[in-house]
């Protein structure tokens, strides 16, 4: 893994062509060169270059021209361009400032600030790019939420992935992680995107946006090899004794059930789309059918337990499964795994902000999650071009 982060270039020498006046409701076509200025420039190598002004001949306002890579401010993109790379190198505002000081480049924390909100929110077209390299069309949506600290409150943050390629396709600040929510932003991204197919954890609300959006549905089988990993050790004691008696009330043998709940883990940890296979799944769901729902206030029995348990593992198996049949329109594979969403909120939300003590503004979330999932897409590639995203 290698990420190229190319610095925006400053060249003296090279103007844009001057098309015409650039005031509003001008729209002179003829300028004349008025004067060449000095301008003064914080950049790495220049420490001035040449402004041109020109005027309009029709409304007699002059302009002024810069080279490339240089704007209105006194600071370079190139400049500008260090200063982000240092802070998503990991560095705070004030660790950035110090370091450029100290190479002779000076720049306060907040124009480090600034350089870097406003990278950040140049990047806001992460997902057409993605989209574009991806042949225009994405058809398998990975999504997944993660919650950041934010002046004092936790805010919920989605990532839609790419879950055929991995890359990042969208990071969104959302409400909340409700299933109306999920709905309408994953119905958003499916649309944009052209996605048949949904990959998620086990969460219910996800489940019900897929429906909702009627979309194809892949559960991450490590998440479901987990859970049911966990509740089969949970509760295999209780059932090896019959602890509550609730089998032998439905006539069901103890041993019958500790074969059941390890048939329920093999079958799980197998995913076989057969028939067989799902046909296992309801002969056991059927054995605990009598068990009955606990009066209100009361505990479930062991009995109803195994009922709702195989339930819904049966109600889950075309999710668990689907992975082994699907393929994309170019022929991609799933590898049943939400590990690209997992992966890219690890690296791209978390990993930077374990070394902050929070963000102040919901926007900087956006702004620095986005930032760096954009250099992460580009990693093995040609290089992260930071001129895209600094004017
Ligand atoms: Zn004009």
């Amino acid at each position: 893994m290698r990420l190229s982060l190319l610095l925006p270039p400053v060249q003296p020498e090279v103007y844009p062509v001057v098309a015409g006046c650039p005031y509003a409701g001008c729209g002179g076509r003829h300028v004349q060169h008025w004067q060449a200025v000095p301008k003064p420039l914080r950049d790495t190598q220049f420490a001035e270059v040449v402004a041109h002004r020109y005027r309009c001949v029709r409304c007699g306002r002059t302009f002024r021209v810069y080279p490339r890579g240089v704007g209105h401010d006194q600071t370079s993109a190139r400049l500008k361009g260090v200063a982000t790379m240092f802070y998503v190198l990991g560095m705070s505002y004030g660790a950035v400032a110090i370091a450029l000081s100290a190479l002779g480049w000076p720049l306060s924390k907040v124009a480090v600030y600034y350089a870097v909100q406003e990278a950040g929110a140049a990047v806001a077209g992460l997902r057409r790019e993605a989209v574009q390299r991806g042949g225009g069309r994405v058809a398998g949506l990975g999504v997944d939420l993660t919650s950041v600290r934010c002046a004092g409150q936790w805010l919920t943050v989605g990532i839609g992935v790419d879950a055929v390629r991995g890359t990042v396709l969208s990071l969104d600040l959302l409400p909340n992680g409700e299933a109306a929510t999920l709905t309408a932003w994953v119905q958003d991204l499916a649309s944009v995107l052209g996605a048949t197919l949904l990959v998620s954890d086990d969460a219910d609300s996800f489940k019900l946006a897929a429906d909702a959006n009627g979309m194809d549905q892949q559960v991450c089988k490590a998440h479901v090899g987990r859970n049911t990993d966990a509740w089969v050790e949970a509760m295999a004691p209780d059932v090896v004794a019959d602890a509550d008696g609730s089998l032998a009330s439905i006539g069901v043998a103890p041993a019958q059930a500790v074969a059941d709940i390890h048939e329920l883990r093999r079958l799980m940890s197998e995913r076989q789309p057969s028939e067989e296979a799902s046909a296992a799944l309801a002969t056991i769901h059927h054995r605990y059918l009598s068990a009955a729902k606990p009066a209100k206030g009361e505990a479930m029995s062991l009995a109803y337990r195994l009922r709702l348990f195989s339930l819904d593992r049966w109600n889950l198996w075309p999710r668990l499964t689907r992975y082994r049949t699907w393929e994309g329109p170019d022929g991609e594979a799933l590898d049943g795994t939400n590990n690209a969403c997992e992966r890219a909120i690890g690296w791209w939300v978390k990993e930077r902000y374990r070394s902050m003590r929070g963000y102040k503004r919901p926007e900087s979330v956006l702004h620095v999650s986005r930032l760096i999932a954009a250099m992460g897409n580009a990693l093995d590639g040609p290089g992260f071009a930071l001129a895209e995203v600094i004017a």
